[in-house]
C-alpha cells in the first residue's frame, strides 16, 4: 500500500492537474511528500505589528495595520506608479505599485482596516513601501492566524504562472491540516528520547507552521540532526561495506628501504607529530582491511616526509606506490625532491603527466607494468584506463580537497585487490568540513611544524606605499634572499591574465631592474617544459624574482625564497593567499609576506586580510573561510553533498554534526548491518528513493 505521502501533488485540494505541472516541472515536486519537503528558507514574523511612527532604518521588513486612501496614479513612463496613503494613527506613509496598477486600484478598498506587510524604503526621512502584501483584516483569510509565515525557495516559471509563495503555504497548509496527514517516523526511539526529539510527523508541521520561534527552533534541531544523521551514517556505511567487501594488503614488514632510509638518509629529525602519522598509518596497513586515510597538516608541516615513508613501507612489502598531485608544477616538484631521496636507496621512481610524450609514456608503462618502476608521480594522468601497474600497494593523493568520492571509486577499478589511499590536503579545512566531506575516512593531523621555524611576518600596504616595499625588496635580494611576485588571475581570462602579468613585471622593472635583478616569469598560458625551466631558474637561485600568477599556488618549495609579495590581495580566497604565503618560510631566514591592496575594502575583503595579518594558523584560517564564504563556495564541496543539505549548516551547527557522528558511529558499532527491529525506522529510510530536487532553478 503506497503511503499518504505517495499521493501525487495534483490531488491536493487547491491544486490540480495545471498547477501540479508547473510545480513537478519547476520544483520537481510530485507527490504530498515531496511537497513537504520543500521546506521554507525563513519565515516572516508576523506576530509583530509596528506603528508608523516607529519606524527608522532601510531595508526592514515590516508588518503595519491601518486605513489606506487611493491617491491614484503619479509619473509618466518608468515611473508611473500607482499610490495609496497608509496611515495608522500615528503617522503616513506612501504605499507603491509600479505593476499591476489596473488590479490594486479596482481592489483597494477605501477605508477598510489593512494588514501591511512589506520592506520599507527609506529616502531621506520619508518612508514608503513598494508592493506591499495586503489582508483585509477580519475576513476569513486562513494565514492571518498564522504570526509565522513561511516563505519558500520558487523559480521565476512559477512566478510567471502567477504560482507565488502564497499559493505554496496554501498548497502546505491543506496538506498539513488533511485528516490523512501522516509523516513516518525515521528515527530510532533511542535516539529521539536520548535528545528528546519532537517526533517527525510534528516537526515537518512546525517548521512550515510553526507555533512560535522556540518550537520551530525544536523542529529544527531534530531536523537537522536527522539531516546530519543520515549524511554520517551513509559515510560510515560505505566504509563498512569497503571494510566487508575489499581485503586490505598486508603490510607488516618495516622492511631494508624504510629503515635504510630512516637511518641513513634522513634529512631532519621528524617531528612528533609526523612520528605520530606515521604510526597511525603504519597501524591501518597491518590491519588487513583497506586503509582511507585523510592527512591534515597545515603549508609546510612536512606531509611530503610522511607521504615518502608511506611509499617505502608499501615498497618494503613488495608493491608500487603512486603520488597523485594536481598540477603539472606540483607533480614535478614532488617528483624532484622525491627523486633526491629516492635514488639514495637505488629505487626507480618517474613522472607522468599530460604532457608526457606518447613514446616516453609507452614506455613508462610497459615498465609500469613489469614492475621495473617503484614510484610513480603524475597528474591525474596516472589513473587514465591504460596505466596498469603490476602491483599498486598505496596512492597518495596531494590535493585541496578536489577529490571526492568518485574520483577515488575510479582509483578503485585499478586493480583487483584495492591498494591503500592516503588523500593529503594542501591546506587545512576544519574539522566540521573533513566530517562533511570526508566522512568516510580516518582522519590523521599534523598539529606542529618542524622545529626552528620562524613565523612569517605579514603585513598590509596600500599601493601608494609601492616605493617603500620596493626598497625592502632591494634589501632582501642583497642578503641573498628571493622573492615571490604574485598577481592575480583576472576573470578566468587567459589573456588579461598575461596582460597583467606582463604589466605588472614592467612596473617592478622599474624598480629593480634588470640585468642587476634576475627574473623569472611562470603563468598558465606556458608550455609545461617553459614553466620548468622558469621554476627551474629560480629554484637554483640563477633568478632573484619569480614573476608568477597563481600557478605557483600549490606545493611549489623554494627554501631560500623569504619574501612573497600579493598585488590586488583583495581579489584572493582566503585559502589561496594562505597558500601563496606557504611558499615562504621554509628556510631558516626570516620571512616577509607582504599583501598590496587598493584602498577601500569590502568587509569581506578586510576580514580576509587581517585575518592573514593576525595569524599563521592555518586551521584557525580554514575557520575563518568557511564562515566568510559557506560551505557551498568552498573548493571541492560542490560534488560533495554537502551543498544538498537542506537546513543543517555545518559552520553554525557543529555540535549536532557531532552528535549525529556519535550516534551514527555507535549505532553502526552495535547492529552494523541495520538487522535488529530497532533499526526499522532507519532501513525504512534508507530505502526511499532520493528526493527530486532542481536546485538550479531555484532563485
Ligand atoms: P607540506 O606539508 O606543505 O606539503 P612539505 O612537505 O613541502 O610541506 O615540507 C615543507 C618543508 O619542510 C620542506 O622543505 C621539508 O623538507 C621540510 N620539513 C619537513 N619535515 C621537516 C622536519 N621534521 N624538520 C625540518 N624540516 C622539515
Ligand atoms: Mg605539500
Amino acid at each position: 500500500m503506497p503511503h499518504w505521502l505517495d499521493t501525487g501533488i495534483e490531488y491536493l485540494k487547491g491544486v490540480g492537474p495545471q498547477r501540479a505541472e508547473a510545480l513537478k516541472k519547476e520544483l520537481g515536486i510530485f507527490t504530498l511528500g515531496d511537497l513537504l519537503s520543500h521546506y521554507p528558507f525563513r519565515h516572516e514574523d508576523r506576530s509583530q505589528t509596528y506603528t508608523i511612527a516607529s519606524l527608522r532604518g532601510d531595508d526592514v521588513w515590516v508588518q503595519l495595520q491601518g486605513r489606506i486612501r487611493p491617491m491614484g496614479i503619479a509619473g509618466a513612463g518608468q515611473g508611473r506608479r500607482f499610490v495609496a496613503i497608509l496611515s495608522d494613527g500615528t503617522a503616513e506613509l506612501e504605499l507603491v505599485w509600479f505593476k499591476g496598477i489596473n488590479y490594486i486600484e479596482r481592489f483597494l478598498k477605501p477605508g477598510e482596516t489593512y494588514r501591511v506587510y512589506g520592506k520599507i524604503n527609506n529616502f531621506k526621512g520619508k518612508i514608503s513601501i513598494a508592493h506591499p502584501e495586503l489582508d483585509v483584516v477580519n475576513t476569513q483569510n486562513p494565514s492571518q492566524a498564522l504570526t509565522l509565515i513561511p516563505v519558500y525557495p520558487l523559480t521565476e516559471g512559477l512566478r510567471r504562472k502567477k504560482l507565488e509563495n502564497k499559493f505554496l503555504v496554501t498548497a502546505a497548509q491543506n496538506a498539513v491540516n488533511n485528516p490523512g496527514y501522516d509523516i513516518p517516523e525515521n528515527l530510532p526511539l533511542r535516539i529521539i528520547q536520548k535528545y528528546k526529539f519532537i517526533g517527525r510527523k510534528e516537526a515537518i508541521k512546525e517548521l512550515h507552521f510553526p507555533q512560535n520561534l522556540a518550537r520551530l527552533e525544536e523542529a529544527k534541531r531534530r531536523l537537522k540532526f536527522e539531516e546530519l544523521f543520515y549524511l554520517q551514517l551513509r559515510h560510515l556505511m560505505l566504509k563498512g561495506f569497503r571494510n566487508r567487501t575489499y581485503k586490505g594488503l598486508i603490510f607488516d614488514s618495516v622492511g631494508h628501504y624504510f629503515n635504510e632510509f630512516y637511518n641513513n638518509h634522513l634529512p631532519f629529525e621528524l617531528t612528533g607529530a609526523q612520528k605520530r602519522v606515521l604510526k597511525e598509518i603504519r597501524n591501518d596497513l597491518k590491519t588487513g582491511l583497506q586503509s582511507n586515510r585523510l592527512l591534515q597538516g597545515d603549508v609546510g608541516s612536512g606531509k611530503t616526509m610522511v607521504a615518502m615513508l608511506t611509499m617505502l613501507l608499501a615498497i618494503d612489502n613488495g608493491y608500487q606506490a603512486c603520488m597523485m598531485a594536481p598540477t603539472e608544477i606540483l607533480a614535478t616538484q614532488h617528483y624532484f625532491s622525491l627523486h633526491e631521496w629516492v635514488e639514495k636507496l637505488g629505487l626507480r621512481i618517474e613522472i607522468l603527466t599530460g604532457s608526457t610524450t606518447k613514446k616516453k609514456r609507452e614506455a613508462l608503462i610497459s615498465d609500469l607494468q613489469e614492475g621495473k618502476i617503484h614510484i610513480l608521480v603524475g597528474t591525474h594522468a596516472l589513473i587514465e584506463q591504460d596505466v596498469n601497474y603490476k602491483q599498486l600497494g598505496m596512492v597518495i593523493i596531494d590535493e585541496q580537497h578536489r577529490f571526492g568520492v568518485a574520483q577515488r571509486a575510479k582509483l578503485w577499478k585499478k586493480g583487483q585487490v584495492l591498494p591503500h589511499i592516503l588523500v593529503m590536503t594542501a591546506t587545512p579545512i576544519p574539522r566540521t568540513l573533513a566530517m562533511t566531506v570526508y566522512g568516510d575516512l580516518d582522519v590523521s593531523v599534523i598539529d606542529e611544524m618542524p622545529v626552528g621555524r620562524k613565523p612569517i611576518i605579514t603585513v598590509h600596504r596600500q599601493e601608494s606605499m609601492r616605493p617603500a616595499i620596493m626598497e625592502f625588496l632591494r634589501t632582501e635580494i642583497a642578503k641573498g634572499r628571493q622573492v615571490y611576485y604574485v598577481f592575480p588571475l583576472i576573470e578566468d581570462s587567459d589573456k588579461l591574465d598575461l596582460n597583467s602579468l606582463m604589466s605588472g613585471f614592467d612596473m617592478v622593472n622599474e624598480y629593480l631592474s634588470p640585468p642587476q635583478f634576475k627574473y623569472s616569469i611562470v603563468h598558465g598560458k606556458l608550455k609545461a617544459k617553459e614553466k620548468e625551466s622558469a621554476m627551474n631558474l629560480f629554484k637554483n637561485h640563477q633568478t632573484d624574482i619569480l614573476i608568477a600568477t597563481t600557478v605557483i599556488e600549490v606545493g611549489v618549495n623554494v627554501p631560500n625564497a623569504s619574501v612573497m609579495v600579493i598585488e590586488n590581495a583583495e581579489r584572493f580566497g582566503l585559502a589561496q593567499l594562505h597558500q601563496l604565503r606557504g611558499r615562504v618560510g621554509r628556510g631558516n631566514e626570516q620571512s616577509y609576506c607582504v599583501l598590496i591592496t587598493k584602498p577601500g575594502l569590502s568587509e569581506n575583503g578586510y576580514k580576509r586580510i587581517s585575518t592573514m595579518v593576525r595569524t599563521n594558523d592555518g586551521f584557525e584560517i580554514a575557520k575563518v573561510d568557511l564562515e566568510l564564504r559557506g560551505p557551498g563556495e568552498l573548493d571541492g564541496t560542490k560534488q560533495s553533498g554537502v551543498l544538498e543539505l537542506k537546513l543543517a549548516d555545518i559552520r553554525h551547527d557543529e555540535s549536532i554534526l557531532i552528535a549525529s557522528r556519535v550516534e551514527a558511529q555507535e549505532w553502526l558499532a552495535a547492529d552494523e548491518l541495520l538487522a535488529n527491529s530497532e533499526s526499522e525506522p532507519i532501513r525504512n529510510e534508507l530505502k526511499k528513493i532520493p528526493h527530486r530536487t532542481v536546485w538550479s532553478k531555484i532563485s
